[in-house]
């Protein structure tokens, strides 16, 4: 799988779109992703993270884990894949926290899966998470890291890919200047 057919499957399944676009930011953008577009697909869903699964193959993990909501897709697959065990971090008031009996044991490998990364936040938490418990992070797993390879979470990492976020201010888009009007993604088909 190399990177323009992954690219093809982001398009296919309108994960990634072009166009115009009105961010929440209130930013323009000529692109916008939505992973969870492409993760409705489980077919899609285990291929992309084969590339994730295969490149953590010969690293030592006990388990996998998530931020949820968006990375619960992508660290259950990896970890069947992998046949390791998974849980999930979510978020009880402002902090991510293990709850539902979720443990992690002094000394176990833990492999970090996310579906994107832009200033690796959550991520950062969940690392927060394992070495709190005493454990040790054996890498980090991402479908797309938007910060183009900027984020370091200082061990083993990869994306299956990387794009830069380009997006401008209202009145510098040169989308606008050319009179197209930005819309919400989502507000309507494209
Ligand atoms: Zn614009």
């Amino acid at each position: 799988m190399n990177n323009s057919e992954l690219l093809n499957i982001f398009e296919e399944t309108e994960a990634l779109l072009n166009g115009h676009f009105l961010l929440t930011s209130g930013r323009h953008s000529s692109q916008y992703f939505q992973c969870a577009k492409v993760l409705q697909y489980p077919q899609h869903t285990t291929t992309i993270c084969k590339i994730i699964a295969e490149y953590f193959k010969d690293f030592d993990i006990d388990t996998v884990i998530s931020p949820a909501i968006g990375g619960i897709v992508v660290g259950q697959e990896v970890a069947r894949l992998l046949n390791k065990k998974f849980i999930f971090a979510e978020r009880a008031d402002k902090d991510l926290v293990l709850r539902r009996g979720f443990e992690i044991k002094e000394g176990e490998k833990v492999l970090v899966c996310e579906d994107v990364v832009t200033t690796g936040g959550s991520v950062f938490e969940v690392i927060d998470i394992v070495k709190n418990s005493g454990a040790d992070v054996t890498g980090v797993g991402i479908i797309v890291d938007r910060s183009n390879g900027k984020v370091d979470f200082g061990v083993p990492q990869m994306s299956t890919l990387k794009m830069e976020v380009v997006s401008y201010l209202s009145e510098e888009c040169p989308m606008c200047k050319e009179g197209t009007p930005a819309v919400k993604p989502g507000s309507r088909k494209i």
